[in-house]
């Protein structure tokens, strides 16, 4: 027995597949994302935390001897089990490595694939037909999100997507929706465009806010940043069926029909969530990138079709 597999059985430590899963669960708990443990101290206590390890467990060190350079090198036992236990993952592809991670995102962190995604899913026995209303980060999908957002701006764009025929949903298409949706609510600070509203579940998981077709699927919209914005349910409803839309310049436009309505629709106590745009000089909230500002096809599109003028 090595002295590690020794240490291990000392300290009575969790087995590796234990901590195999329960990394699967922390990961599902944070989006899908973790910090590695040499820097993330919380993640590494709350994992400890989780299997109610002991001050021993937590702070027991191996030592080992660096041959190359010669010295002694100290490495938690607990830290040592966990970065095993995630190097296993990510053989078996469940997760990505910090190293592959930092490419995609700029942090040094583990993020799920797909298949450890579906894995947590599992675990956790939550129906896999959950998988597209969760906000989780993959790797797959945090390649859509960076090829979206960081996508040239085309000058003459077309937000139609005229092949398209959807029989079925494909799980490149599936995977599409979920980056497109990412890209935007990221994009747009999680914020609505149009009254700024932000806010998550108190679990953090779930954002209010909503990634908005400009150019709605029905009508063959591409999922394309230029052809989205983030507004909260209310305002998504309310572009939707037309009450707003955008000018060029990305002013906020309210329906004339607003003037027919009774006095008490539309509103939420003293707030008025359609009227409140009426004088024409509230402009929509916008990403920090302009190459992701939503295209003038778009916002035409929606003037004349979407639009009660
Ligand atoms: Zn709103």
């Amino acid at each position: 027995m090595s002295y590690e597999s020794e240490m291990l059985k000392k300290f009575r430590m969790p087995s590796r597949k234990e901590v195999e899963r329960a990394l699967l669960i922390t990961l599902f708990k944070h989006n899908g994302v973790i910090k590695e443990f040499a820097k993330g101290e919380e993640i590494v206590n709350e994992i400890a935390d989780d299997f109610g390890l002991n001050e021993n467990q937590r702070s027991v060190v191996l030592e080992r001897i660096y041959h190359k350079e010669n010295r002694i090198v100290k490495t938690p036992l607990w830290h040592r089990l966990l970065y095993r236990s995630a190097d296993f993952l990510a053989k078996g592809k469940l997760v990505s490595r910090p190293t592959s991670t930092i490419l995609l995102t700029g942090t040094k962190e583990w993020m799920l694939t797909e298949n450890g995604f579906d894995k947590a899913l599992k675990l956790l026995q939550i129906p896999k037909a959950q998988k597209e209303f969760l906000p989780i980060k993959s790797y797959e999908v945090q390649k859509i999100v960076k090829k979206l957002s960081e996508a040239e701006r085309p000058e003459n764009y077309n937000p139609f997507d005229k092949g398209k025929k959807i029989v079925k949903i494909t799980r490149e298409s599936a995977l599409r929706t979920r980056g497109f949706r990412q890209s935007i609510i990221e994009g747009y600070d999680y914020k609505c465009a149009f009254c700024g509203m932000k806010i998550n579940s108190p679990d953090s998981l779930l954002w209010e806010v909503e990634a908005a077709h400009i150019v709605p699927h029905s009508s063959n919209g591409k999922d394309d940043i230029w052809n989205g914005l983030a507004l909260c349910h209310l305002h998504h409803w309310a572009f939707d069926v037309g009450w707003f839309t955008l000018q060029n310049d990305f002013t906020i436009q309210v329906s004339p029909e607003i003037n027919s309505i009774p006095a008490d629709f539309g509103r939420m106590g003293d707030y008025d969530f359609i009227r409140i745009f009426s004088n024409k000089t509230s402009k929509a909230f916008l990403p920090k990138r302009k190459e992701s500002y939503p295209h003038r096809n778009a916002i035409i599109w929606h003037r004349e079709n979407r639009f009660h003028k």
